[in-house]
């Protein structure tokens, strides 16, 4: 039975060597929808205690699982992969209810979670070694690659099932222990995904840690020396301060941060395809998204086109309950996204933007999350909504007069996660290509997040580290290296290692 609060509004757990535990902290936070401002449980604010039990528990589980043989921990991915497929739309729903974005496209976000699954099911061909026979007579030299140990993973609220299984996966099929902190805005879709965990059972207790919680947990995490390495996404502060703090005490730390992502549109572009690439990017999941578009740089005579379909298209866009058919446009996550976002496009218009389409004002009653789906137009790049990340439904029109102005532009941005540039010239995209000081690239593609079997390369303040999420790069990540040099005196002649002159000792 879960925890209840007096009022009957469930408590969600902590999970800790294997079992439900429930935490001794009485500092909890509401979950709420945002759409309706249900609160929906209350998530407790673990201790930096609670952190270091699950810390413990996942040392001592790492001993036994790392000699598991790597068949079996990749068939574990399986039986998930398995599991979420069948509950895919309680998740999905889980998703909508607590986050806000639509519910088809919850169901997406549960499709890619499951595709990461399935690019770590590689993992027994991506871990293999490299060996040279023959680095002197009868000498060998191999590398070969084995798990770092137990892995602390902090993530954001915009995607509350995928982003942790852009690390999970991996990290336990290459032999590591984990203990994730869900984000504390959205713990309710983990929750979920740890009890199918649970049911599946396979794993040795101590693999899996989940602890509730906000800054405790994260610095708990950062601080504790059974933890080797920190995976972890969210804004570009906290992902610095991550970064920072983790490699200070000695951890290995890959901090994926926040973006400001501009969509180049050129006069050739096919402009009723680059409306509603542009639309998908910019207001999906309510623009929470760390690829979604922010701002639209339209070069030379590109932005009348491009706003004959763009506008129209844009305020057609139903607002609404993400759980409701027909809706475009959901909730952001919660009344004070809403009021930030809000105050960020008073900002633009007291810079001197003007709101062509403005959302705000969607939703009448205040303990709802609404914004609408807003186009700011007379953007300079100087403007903090053309500099710093909205994280709403709000696109900021900026006019450069050529491709080279509009890579002036981007690359004059601290951020360097996602571009778009929409053209029918090949010379056109080689430029930006070349040029663009950003990590990932849509050519006609208005979110350009890498499959998973990609890895997801953002640049500039949208990355600290060196190895980034997913593919071969979560692998690199996940495992140490370790080099062993082998000859067998009784196997024939044998050479001097490191120079074949002089005898064979
Ligand atoms: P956030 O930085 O507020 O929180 C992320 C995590 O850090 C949470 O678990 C939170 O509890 C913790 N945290 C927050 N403040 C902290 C502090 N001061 N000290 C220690 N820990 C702290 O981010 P968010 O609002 O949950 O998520 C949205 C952000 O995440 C956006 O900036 C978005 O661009 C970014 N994001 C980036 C990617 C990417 O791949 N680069 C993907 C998804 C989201």
């Amino acid at each position: 039975m879960p925890a209840t609060t007096g009022t009957g509004v469930r408590v969600l757990s902590n999970y800790i060597g294997g079992a439900w535990v429930r935490s001794s902290s009485t500092e909890r936070l509401a979950v709420t929808n945002p759409a309706t401002g249900e609160v929906l449980a209350h998530v407790p604010l673990s201790t930096k205690a609670e952190l270091d039990e699950a810390a413990n528990a996942a040392r001592a589980a790492f001993g036994t699982w790392r000699k598991r043989s790597v068949i079996e921990r990749t068939r574990w991915l399986y039986d998930i992969r398995h599991a979420f497929t069948e509950r895919l739309d309680d998740i999905a729903r889980s998703i909508t209810l607590e986050m806000g974005k639509t519910y088809p496209d919850a169901q997406a976000e549960v499709a890619r979670t499951i595709e990461n699954i399935e690019g770590a099911c590689g993992v027994p061909t991506m871990m293999q070694g490299k060996i040279l026979e023959g680095v002197a007579t009868g000498v060998d030299t191999e590398t070969i690659r084995q798990a770092v140990g137990v892995i602390g993973c902090i993530v954001p609220f915009n995607f509350p099932a995928m982003v942790p299984f852009w690390f999970l996966p991996y990290a336990i099929a290459c032999g590591n222990t984990f203990v994730l902190k869900p984000s504390e805005q959205v713990p309710m879709t983990q929750a979920l995904m740890w009890e199918i965990m649970h049911d599946v059972g396979g794993l040795p207790a101590g693999v899996l840690n989940l602890v509730n919680g906000s800054v405790e947990v994260v610095n708990g995490i950062l601080d504790n020396p059974e933890i080797d390495a920190v995976s972890f996404v969210g804004s570009a502060k906290t992902a610095k301060y991550v970064y920072q703090r983790g490699a200070a005490n000695g951890k290995r730390v890959q901090a994926l941060g926040g973006a400001k992502n501009h969509m180049i549109v050129m006069p050739d572009a096919l402009m009723a395809k680059t409306a509603d690439n542009i639309i998908g990017s910019g207001f999906g999941a309510a623009g929470q998204r760390c690829m979604a578009g922010s701002v639209i740089v339209t070069v030379g005579d590109a932005k009348a086109a491009l706003f004959a379909e763009l506008i129209p298209k844009t305020e057609k866009l139903i607002v609404g309950n993400g759980i409701e058919q027909g809706v475009n446009v959901g909730p952001v996550v919660s009344c004070a996204a809403r009021d930030r976002i809000v105050g960020m496009i008073e900002k633009g218009i007291a810079d001197g933007a003007t709101a062509i389409v403005d959302g705000r004002g969607a939703g009448s009653d205040p303990a709802t999350a609404f914004v609408g789906p807003t186009i700011l137009d007379n953007v300079t790049p100087d403007m903090e909504c053309a500099q710093e990340e909205i994280f709403g439904p709000v696109l900021s029109v900026i006019q450069a007069g050529s491709l080279e102005q509009a890579i002036e532009i981007v690359n004059g941005c601290r951020y360097g996660n996602g571009t778009s540039i929409f053209t029918e010239s090949g010379a056109a995209v080689r430029a930006y290509r070349e040029n663009v000081q950003v990590g990932m690239i849509g050519v006609n593609v208005g979110v350009a997040a890498p499959v998973g079997f990609f890895p997801f390369t953002g640049w500039k303040d949208s990355f600290f580290g060196d190895l980034h999420a997913q593919a071969g790069d979560a692998i690199d990540f996940y495992t140490r290296k370790k080099t062993v040099t082998t000859r067998w005196f009784s196997g024939g002649p044998v050479g001097k290692f490191f120079t074949e002159q002089g005898d064979t000792h």
